[in-house]
């Protein structure tokens, strides 16, 4: 039997999961799951041949498939440098933390050489590999630019923005745009007529030029206060216009080194279920041990689990989808909103919520398992269960 068929009747029996983005107290979210997670145990036991510890089912919390809009690499490979295959290990090793739809996100590098990696990427896409391509630049502030190399910035040109729109060949879903930058409301405006979200980022935008980049048709925020200019009470700055427009969606990386879990509370409060997205941003470091890694052109030492280029500057996270959700419950974030946040709401923001991002009948078949206290059991993408199963790192 096809294994997705097989899953999707295995999950038209678990039509209540899909009220975990809606509102729901910790009782009943728990009486959902044990019903359903039973009932997963009964049918899954029926259809026989999955390779998953399907007995271990009963109890625990069964979540949509992760969608992580923001990712540099992971496992020891990157999406930014390397050959495809070393893309697809980087996809690869995700999946098995319970990332089953990735985007594959590009730092500042050369035009060209950003070109050339769109059309590698979009290869990728076109397999299925990775949901789509993010570009974290070019046009970027260089008094905001983290980790990104300050020598291929750009200041926004459309023609540019084409040249790697056409590379990407369909599958630029997300751009990083800095308000500021001269030029930057047209390349807003060339991006949303070509159906490409557009987020603010690596900004030092005031209030005023961030309220005026959503008019002119920005949605989204690239980690919010991560290489932003952060919030003032007079000059709330991008921080607060990101997270007062009710059209923006918000980034936030729940890895417990980028945000404090305070501004992580806040941050989720104010922007409420439907609007936060909950990424790794990860680079090629996470799952492997300390020592000397790449984020596009830029040397990172990993110490202790944290990217740093030499200057101290935070290069992107060694986190994994299964970590940040351990770490946001840990942060007192409500489950249903976690999810919301891990799968809904970056998949509708990607286009692809007629897809994925939620347990519904007629969606992929994309979920993860995690036990009572929140260590990954299982995921299944596609109604193939994932093996092995692993417990999450950092
Ligand atoms: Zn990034």
């Amino acid at each position: 039997m096809d294994p997705r068929a097989l899953s999707v009747r295995v999950l038209l029996h678990l039509p209540r999961v899909a009220t975990l983005t809606g509102e729901m107290t910790r009782d009943q979210l728990d009486r959902e799951l044990f019903h359903n997670s039973r009932q997963l145990r009964e049918d899954v036991r029926e259809a026989g041949d999955l390779a998953v510890p399907v007995a271990d089912l009963h109890g625990q919390w069964v979540l949509p498939g992760f969608v992580d809009m923001h990712v540099h690499g992971g496992g020891g490979t990157s999406f930014t440098q390397g050959s495809a295959d070393d893309a697809r290990r980087a996809a690869e090793f995700h999946r098995r933390y319970g990332t089953t739809s990735i985007v594959a996100s590009l730092v500042t590098a050369p035009l060209a050489e950003l070109e050339a990696r769109a059309a590698l990427l979009a290869g990728l896409a076109a397999e299925g590999v990775v949901a789509g391509l993010h570009l974290e630049g070019p046009f970027l502030s260089a008094a905001r630019c983290g980790a990104q190399d300050p020598r291929y910035l750009l200041a926004p040109d459309v023609a540019a923005f084409e040249r790697l729109h056409a590379a990407a060949a369909g599958y630029l879903k997300v751009i990083t745009i800095a308000p500021e930058l001269p030029g930057a409301t047209e390349v807003i405006k060339a991006a949303v007529r070509a159906g490409v979200t557009v987020a603010i980022g690596h900004t030092d935008a005031t209030a005023e030029v961030t309220a005026a980049a959503v008019d002119a048709g920005a949605t989204h925020a690239t980690h919010l206060c991560n290489g932003m200019r952060p919030l003032h009470h007079r000059e709330p700055g991008p921080v607060g216009v990101l997270l007062d427009r009710e059209e923006v969606t918000c980034e936030v990386i729940a890895d417990g080194v980028h945000l404090h879990d305070t501004v992580i509370r806040l941050i989720a409060r104010a922007a409420g279920p439907a609007r936060l997205v909950l990424i790794t941003d990860a680079m090629a470091a996470a799952g492997m041990p300390d020592g000397a890694y790449q984020l596009g052109s830029m040397q990172v030492d990993v110490a202790g689990g944290v990217a740093r280029l030499a200057r101290g500057t935070i290069a992107g996270s060694t986190a994994t989808m299964a970590a940040v959700l351990g770490h946001a419950v840990a942060a007192g974030l409500p489950l249903p909103g976690i999810a919301a946040a891990a799968s809904t709401n970056p998949a509708r923001v990607l286009g692809i919520g007629d897809r994925v991002g939620a347990l519904r009948p007629g969606l992929d078949a994309d979920l993860v398992v995690f036990d009572e206290e929140f260590r990954l059991r299982a995921v299944m993408r596609q109604g193939r269960w994932l093996s092995p199963c692993c417990e999450p790192t950092r």
